[in-house]
């Protein structure tokens, strides 16, 4: 299990590899000052019934960490422990995380206090609606102001209240669906989005284990075939990048450790059959032919090629640094691996790709979605059918020069138009691998410590030279 941290402990990770990477920075200090602080937040306490009909008072966050750029773009969490403070920091990663795959939103997020896993759904609908009507109120919501998404403790549908309450309370915004991202299809959401941010994982993994030099530096072949991976938290993020890395990379998942502890088994285990045996018997422990591992963190530690943390924040500590095996620590969540643990594994070579690089895929699908939105029509309905024409004229034309004919059964998958999730994962792909090599370059090229100083560094100048443009009032 997670171990209690000090409040802004997490805070105090992100303003640290801030601060690190500002000092590789000719920009102008003030500058640099106004990309490090949180433009506004709005900490709101309100009441809620109980489903035994008592009041409770729930206190929920919303951060807007930078205004260079709108609408702002960022998750809501869902937790009994979140701060302020955690919320801020959360907002600060989106800010950089956008700039980095190039989508045009500067960075928010938004928190309620409260724990799903132990609340009613009935509890819960109450909950995010009235948040969204706090939000509204204070105009800390909408398509041209800030746009949330799914995050820890929630998803589409809570994705899916949030766009009816909004949509019913602005009730002449013509594209009010566009007020948040991560919906249900039936509700304009976008197909690709659920495992957006897991697979984004997956190809950014893949495009650093495609560099055989810096493979060879870890003592490592190239490429994820037959690497054994460790992933923490089987959630939207941790299921999808597990699902990607065992069934497209062919990688061997040898652990998996949730809230109620490990399970191992060196030989490999089948992502999809876990999920199911978890939602079936409400744990992961006892799974046919895996070992048990009490509290699951001494996972963290067991040898693999690449552990993959897709929980919460601060997992890999200054404590349990020193024992971690892994070679390479994809960052899946959001900060879980705090500073003084980032110092320890660096010393000792593991290759760390960072959170605001390896989980930008799920704000990239929501800006499609977003954009799908405002535009209200999808990517395909404009495209498929042509594409499909011209692809058959392509057909008819090289037939009629060779005088040959394409075999019948090879026609539908040659001229078939693309849907609209084979556009989204191929931009996903896209975006995923050119962020991927331009932190890389930025790296080895400014000869800076890490990959993370690279993504920050990245982040701070790209949003940095947005400002310089606009954005500041003479
Ligand atoms: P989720 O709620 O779907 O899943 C989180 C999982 O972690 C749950 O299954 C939970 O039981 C498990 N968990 C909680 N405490 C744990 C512990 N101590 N040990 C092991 N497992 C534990 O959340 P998610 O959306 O998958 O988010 C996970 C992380 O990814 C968060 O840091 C979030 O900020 C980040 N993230 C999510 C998205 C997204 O699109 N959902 C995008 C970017 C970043």
């Amino acid at each position: 299990m997670s171990r209690a941290m000090p409040r802004d402990a997490f805070h105090e990770s992100v303003s640290h590899y801030f601060n690190r990477a500002a000092s590789y920075s000719k920009v102008d200090e003030g500058l640099i000052d106004q990309v490090r602080c949180c433009n506004s937040a709005y900490r709101m306490r309100f009441p809620v019934r109980k489903d035994d009909g008592k009041i409770t008072v729930v206190e929920a966050f919303r951060a807007e960490h930078s205004h260079h750029r709108q609408p702002t773009k960022g998750g809501i969490r869902f937790s009994p422990h979140v701060t302020m403070d955690e919320t801020i920091a959360l907002a600060a990663l989106m800010t950089y995380k956008c700039a980095i795959v190039g989508v045009p939103f500067g960075g928010a997020k938004g928190a309620v206090c409260i724990d799903p896993s132990t609340s009613s759904e009935g509890f819960r609908e109450r909950v995010t609606r009235r948040y969204t009507a706090e939000l509204i109120r204070k105009n800390f919501i909408g398509p041209d102001i800030d746009v949330p998404a799914p995050d820890y403790g929630t998803g589409e549908r809570e994705m899916g209240w949030i766009a009816d309450t909004y949509k019913n309370m602005r009730m002449n915004s013509g594209d009010a669906y566009a007020c948040v991202t991560g919906k249900p299809l039936s509700m304009h959401g976008i197909p690709g989005r659920r495992q957006a941010t897991g697979l984004g994982v997956f190809y950014g993994i893949r495009a650093c284990m495609e560099n055989a030099q810096d493979m060879r530096a870890l003592g490592l072949a190239p490429g994820v075939a037959g690497k054994r991976v460790i992933v923490q938290g089987l959630g939207n993020v941790g299921y999808h990048a597990a699902w990607y890395l065992q069934k497209e990379g062919g990688a061997l998942i040898t652990g998996i450790i949730e809230r109620e502890g490990g399970i191992f088994n060196a030989d490999g285990l089948d992502v999809e059959e876990v999920f199911r045996h978890r939602q079936a018997g409400r744990t992961l422990l006892n799974y046919p032919g895996a070992e048990n591992v009490e509290g699951g963190m001494a996972l963290l530690e067991r040898e693999c090629e690449i552990l993959v943390p897709a929980a919460l924040e601060n997992q890999i500590t200054a404590e349990n640094a020193p024992r971690v095996q892994a070679k390479i620590i994809a960052e899946a969540a959001n900060g879980p691996v705090d500073f003084e643990a980032e110092s320890i594994l660096r010393q000792r070579g593991v290759l760390m790709l960072p959170d605001i690089l390896m989980n930008a895929g799920g704000v990239t699908v929501s800006y499609f979605e977003w954009l799908k939105n405002r535009a209200g029509v999808s990517f395909d309905r404009m495209i498929s059918r042509h594409e499909e024409l011209v692809k058959r004229e392509l057909i008819a034309a090289i037939e009629g020069m060779t005088g040959l004919d394409m075999p019948v059964e090879k026609l539908p998958r040659l001229v078939h138009g693309p849907s609209e999730e084979e556009l989204v994962v191929a931009a996903l792909e896209q975006s995923m691998v050119r962020a991927y090599q331009r932190v890389w370059k930025c790296w080895k090229e400014r000869d800076l410590p890490d990959l993370r100083t690279a993504a920050f560094l990245l982040g701070l100048e790209l949003v940095a030279e947005s400002y310089r443009h606009h954005g500041i009032f003479p």
